[in-house]
């Protein structure tokens, strides 16, 4: 810890996770535009009221039915979303079977290492070595586009966290299902994903976890329909209506 935060501080959830991207931002895992972008993130939590909602845990069940249905599922993972949810993205992992693959915008291959290395001592199973046979992703430039062959390469469904709309639309454009957690849907992220998470990451990985636990033992038919019941356009929506809501009751009373 960088500075100590008393328990009883009102916003304390909040100044821990501010601390633990600080210290990985030291520790080169995360970038400062990380920062920056976790900022953003923050600001929709803030207005969401800082709790899943129900279009949030829909789509998060949605995504872990699509994964167990998958055939090459992949929890692509940048340094926001190791410094915040190793261990969530580990329990996911090793519920689901996906694999798991460090996947960078500003993409050095020393910082893949590190952030390679941070999720192998949490015990995240399934991951990629940072030695992986490589392609490129139609459609964005290399670095950017590097992922490994038999990784997000090769899968059919991935999961992202805290990322930027050109990769969400370049995997979809490839053909592949792709869920992303992402508190701002208004962001192009948002907008492309076959199913978005309008949820904080470290919430929505656990709760995700949660409904493998329980889908696990689903048939493949039940597994299918939750994902054919699925309309994420409907999510949106109920998204945007949270957000209409909270600001329409905070503008009615002044105070909250
Ligand atoms: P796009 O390119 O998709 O329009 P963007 O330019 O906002 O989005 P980035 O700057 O890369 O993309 O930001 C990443 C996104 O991640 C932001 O929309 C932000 O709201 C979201 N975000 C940041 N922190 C978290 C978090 N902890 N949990 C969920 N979402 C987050």
């Amino acid at each position: 810890m960088v500075v100590r935060i008393p328990r009883s501080h009102p916003r304390y959830e909040s100044l821990v996770t501010r601390e633990k991207l600080v210290e990985a931002y030291n520790d080169g895992i995360v970038v400062v535009e990380g920062l920056i972008a976790h900022g953003r993130g923050e600001a929709f939590d803030y207005l969401l009221g800082e709790k899943s909602h129900g279009f949030a845990l829909a789509a998060e069940r949605a995504a872990v039915a699509s994964m167990l249905l998958a055939e090459r599922p992949v929890i692509s993972v940048n340094g926001n979303y190791a410094a915040l949810a190793a261990r969530e993205i580990a329990e996911l992992a090793s519920l689901t079977g996906a694999l798991v693959e460090v996947n960078l915008f500003y993409r050095t291959e020393e910082r893949v290492r590190k952030i390679y290395e941070l999720l192998r001592v949490r015990g995240v199973p399934g991951l990629l070595s940072p030695e992986c046979e490589k392609r490129i992703v139609e459609g964005l430039e290399s670095p950017r586009g590097v992922v490994c062959s038999e990784g997000i390469g090769s899968a059919d469904f991935v999961l992202v966290a805290i990322e930027d709309g050109d990769r969400t639309q370049a995997l979809v454009k490839e053909g592949k299902k792709v869920a992303a957690i992402d508190l701002n849907p208004f962001s192009r992220t948002a907008q492309t994903a076959s199913i978005t998470i309008v949820d904080e990451a470290i919430r929505a990985t656990r709760n995700m976890a949660r409904f493998a636990r329980e889908l696990r033992g689903y048939s493949r038919k039940e597994l299918e329909d939750i994902v054919e019941g699925y309309d994420n356009r409907e999510t949106l929506k109920l998204a945007f209506r949270a957000l209409l809501s909270r600001l329409e009751e905070a503008s009615e009373r002044g105070v909250l």
